[in-house]
């Protein structure tokens, strides 16, 4: 599968964004250079996959996706947050260009939830709207989510909901200390230890629920037949953190729990009234002893 990069920027600012302080200069948001751009990945029989930042944002997408289908490619995918898919015109066109298949980030199972982590509100109400007409226009839908330490405990929920609104695949992945992510790793990134016991079970209650399930980065450079959601992925393994060299950022890493404080022999009832008298007096607490 071909990745074409549109450009880097996104009308959301999601918290873990690992795009977050790339140049949106790289691009040009001109239409003709972006069909350039497809005509020169794309074969008889490609399989072609539009990335951002946002590519809905790139005015010549429409036109890009059909010279993306004139040019023989036998699959194209979108990722994207969805939002401007809730204009169903839009949404039309670009089914009408031969677009066959939407990865669309999802990151909570309620408004403030995913408001939170798009830090854009109302972002939920459109793309929540944008699945329904993607589904309506007939696209194929897979749902991406990037766990977070805010929304690791409901990855079952999303999962339902993923399900009620007529997606056929779940995408998880774990934030990453990159960009925005990078700039503040412990409120973002969950310790793998309690996030996994949450993955498995919304990794198994997907399948019950008939989703394909998927554990990966989305923008991952490997390129394989079914991307983000709708097909396989490199597995990323829990607690792992690949180097981005293309980020040029270097990663955080958190020790492991147990390697993480270094604890001295355990203090006697006695010697700790010695160290810390005013805690056994009651002289710290307003009024005296408790
Ligand atoms: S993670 Fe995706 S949707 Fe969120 S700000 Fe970055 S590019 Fe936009």
């Amino acid at each position: 599968m071909e990745l074409i990069s549109t450009e880097f920027r996104c009308n959301n600012r999601c918290v873990f964004c690992a795009q977050d302080g790339l140049s949106a200069e790289k691009f040009s948001k001109d239409e003709m250079d972006l069909i350039a751009k497809v005509k020169a990945a794309c074969q008889k029989d490609s399989e072609i996959a539009f990335v951002g930042g946002e590519p809905t944002l790139h005015e010549g997408l429409v036109a890009a996706v059909s010279a993306a289908k004139e040019s023989g490619a036998a699959y194209i995918l979108i990722q994207t947050n969805g939002r401007r898919l809730a204009y169903l015109s839009f949404a039309q066109n670009l089914k009408n260009a031969g677009a066959d298949a939407l990865d669309i980030s999802l990151q909570g199972s309620t408004g403030p939830m995913h408001d939170y982590h798009t830090q854009t509100p109302g972002s939920w109400a459109q793309t929540i709207l944008g699945i329904k007409r993607a589904r309506e226009t007939g696209f194929r839908v897979g749902i991406s989510t990037v766990i977070t330490r805010s929304n690791f405990r409901h990855l079952n929920e999303i999962a339902r909901l993923a399900q009620r609104l007529g997606a056929e695949a779940f995408h998880l992945s774990l934030a990453l200390p990159y960009g925005r992510a990078g700039k503040s790793w412990a409120r973002v990134i969950p310790l793998a230890e309690m996030a996994r016991p949450h993955l498995t079970e919304a990794l198994n209650l997907s399948k019950s629920l008939g989703l394909k399930t998927k554990l990966g980065q989305p923008s991952s450079e490997t390129k394989n037949p079914l991307f983000a959601g709708i097909g396989p992925h490199q597995r990323v393994k829990l607690g792992t953190v690949p180097h981005s060299k293309e980020l040029g950022t270097v990663p955080h890493s958190r020790p492991k729990p147990g390697l993480r404080e270094r604890r001295g022999p355990l203090k006697t009832g006695m010697e700790l009234k010695e160290l810390f008298p005013e805690v056994f007096t009651g002289a710290d607490i307003p009024g005296g002893k408790p």
